[in-house]
């Protein structure tokens, strides 16, 4: 988690936003399903949730977002390619995630 929002770089009011919803993860997955957000900033997801995809994903990458949907949409049965994309997938999440610790 940052110390800062990811979207306008506020310290004030942080507030951890989860990408997708936690407690479908296996922790070991999921080092990171999360978004330090200021209140202002996390309040549109609420408002307008089309402006605050807007805003949140230039911040964190298309790639990063579509990975979080892909996986919170829980319980379904993949095929060996879909497996294999997630994979990829998961590969650049973790380097991203690498990247962007602090
Ligand atoms: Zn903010």
């Amino acid at each position: 988690m940052g110390r800062d929002c990811k979207i306008c770089g506020s310290t004030k009011n942080l507030q951890a936003h989860h990408i997708a919803p936690a407690r479908r993860f296996k922790t070991r997955y999921n080092p990171s399903n999360g978004v330090t957000l200021c209140k202002g900033c996390h309040c549109w997801e609420k408002w307008d949730y089309e402006v605050f995809k807007s805003m949140l994903v230039p911040k964190i990458s298309q790639e990063v977002y579509d990975y979080w949907q892909t996986v919170s949409q829980g319980h379904r049965s993949y095929s060996v390619d879909e497996l294999e994309a997630i994979k990829k997938k998961l590969q650049h999440v973790y380097e991203y995630l690498q990247e962007n610790q602090r």
